[in-house]
């Protein structure tokens, strides 16, 4: 069969599988049918649950406004598929093109789409981690269980981790009365994903809210009582917190054990895939018929100096599910990168948080807009003379003016005079990130275009 007369072929009747069935999974399905594959498609998901949202199980279900099970992401009608949920994969074998399940079925497919996402990271002494009290927040059940004990009115929260995931599950907890502690073992909140300068300013809104913020401070112990209840945290200063709940927000880890042995290339760090999505083999070559979008892909992006990058964004595994889609059913010639500036957002202590572009890849921040000590301002990060992401607090309205700064490469920093520019945003200073990653000096790109299908990348090499 010529190239096209294969095309048109799986178009019309090929078998496209798609294991993980939740946000990625379900906006690739989507995409297939809107785009014409008129073949059959399979999800398979382990949990038992149709897809559903994450983001408001730290949110509005903590807070008891929703409830987890009423989390469902709304569906396109006339999907068509064959859902297996319920049941993992445990294998994949990529020369017959075949999925095995934890049932012992098997599923062959054309196109295999990986969406398998990410776990959260466990407490690492396993019989601590039993103990009763002990919790992590990813799943819609690891929510309605945490939401029931928070209704019991615990007498202290022990919050282990300040992310977003732990800043959010605190913030729902003093929103709720409730007394909370919040161990880091960084210098701040966020200071991972935003750095020191705006770090201090989460630390201040803890503080403001009555979270008792421990930081530079490590959890080291979780002590039960004879009836298996979690009692009491040691922490790494040498003093005990009497506590009978914590929530362990350690990050989280990528599920690729399934893929142990098969010859994609996955581990850690997730799954390496091409700018069009198209998964590695352990070679570092990619694959034609293996795609990989969400949490759990690591793919390079082209303005950020094609660093590969993960991102546990939900607006990134739309975007790149989406591409990914389009890219299983086109030739070669129709493809196209995924080019998504990254953005995300939280909601925590009353303040509405917003970044677009990768904060952790800038060495230096000023203000430009608003002020730190307000708690509302916009924070534009540089690296290497350009701008490379904005953050705002409470000042939404200009993320979008900076994600084309960030597009076009525009110069840090910023040479344009604002609107709200107090004294302390006339000069930038360190980002001052706990671990600044140092990326090699690489090739300037920009992104024109707005649509995915007149998007262009403009390619301009590094200077010597
Ligand atoms: C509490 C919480 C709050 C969040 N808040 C925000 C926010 O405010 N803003 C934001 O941008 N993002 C937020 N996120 C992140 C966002 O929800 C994720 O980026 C998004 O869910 C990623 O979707 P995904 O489909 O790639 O992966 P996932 O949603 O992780 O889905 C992967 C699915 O695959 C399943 N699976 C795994 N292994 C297998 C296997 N072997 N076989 C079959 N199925 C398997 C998993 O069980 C899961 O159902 C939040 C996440 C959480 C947990």
């Amino acid at each position: 069969m010529s190239g096209d007369h294969a095309l048109e072929w799986l178009r019309r009747e090929g078998r496209i599988v798609i294991v993980g069935a939740s946000l990625a999974g379900l906006r690739a399905a989507e995409t297939l049918r809107k785009e014409g594959f008129a073949g059959s498609l399979t999800l398979i998901g382990d949990e038992p649950h149709e897809p559903y949202d994450r983001p408001p199980l730290s949110k509005q279900v903590l807070l008891g406004h929703a409830s987890a099970d009423h989390t469902e992401l709304p569906r396109r009608r006339g999907l068509d598929a064959q859902w297996r949920l319920g049941v993992a994969a445990t294998g994949l074998d990529m020369a017959a093109r075949r999925v095995r399940l934890a049932d012992g079925d098997e599923v062959e497919y054309d196109r295999l789409l990986i969406t398998t996402g990410v776990r959260a990271r466990p407490w690492p002494h396993p019989a601590e981690a039993e103990l009763d009290g002990v919790f992590v927040l990813r799943t819609r059940d690891d929510a309605a269980r945490l939401h029931r004990r928070l209704a019991a009115s615990p007498r202290r929260v022990l919050v282990i981790g300040a992310g977003f995931t732990g800043s959010e599950i605190a913030s729902a907890c003093r929103e709720r009365g409730l007394p909370v502690t919040v161990a880091e073992r960084g210098a701040a909140p966020l200071v991972g994903a935003l750095g020191g300068v705006i770090g201090q300013v989460a630390a201040e809104l803890q503080r403001a809210h009555g979270v008792d913020l421990r930081c530079g401070i490590m959890v080291t112990g979780l002590e039960g009582d004879s009836a298996g209840r979690l009692r009491r945290a040691h922490l790494s200063d040498g003093t005990t917190l009497d506590t009978d709940v914590a929530v362990v927000s350690l990050g989280a880890t990528r599920n690729t054990e399934w893929l142990a042995g098969s010859g994609v290339g996955a581990g850690p760090r997730g799954i390496a895939c091409d700018a069009g999505c198209r998964a590695f083999d352990i070679r570092g070559i990619v694959t034609d018929d293996i795609f990989v979008a969400g949490d759990v892909a690591r793919s390079p992006h082209a303005i950020f100096g094609y660093q590969f990058l993960s991102l546990e964004h939900w607006g990134n595994a739309v975007a790149q599910a989406e591409t990914a889609a389009h890219n299983m059913i086109s030739s070669s010639s129709e493809r196209r990168p995924h080019l998504w500036v990254p953005a995300f957002w939280s909601s925590q202590f009353g303040v509405n948080i917003k970044s677009v572009g990768v904060p952790s890849l800038g060495e230096e921040v000023i203000v430009a807009q608003g002020s730190l000590a307000d708690h509302r301002f916009t924070g534009v990060y540089g690296y290497q003379g350009r701008v490379i992401a904005a953050v705002s607090f409470d000042q939404t309205k200009w993320l979008e003016f900076y994600q084309r700064q960030i597009e076009t490469a525009a110069p840090f920093p910023p040479e344009y005079s604002s609107v709200d520019r107090r004294p302390e945003g006339l000069r930038p200073v360190p980002a001052d990130f706990p671990d600044p990653s140092l990326p090699t000096h690489g090739p300037s790109v920009t992104v024109s275009g707005y649509s995915p299908t007149d998007q262009r990348i403009t390619f301009t090499p590094a200077r010597a």
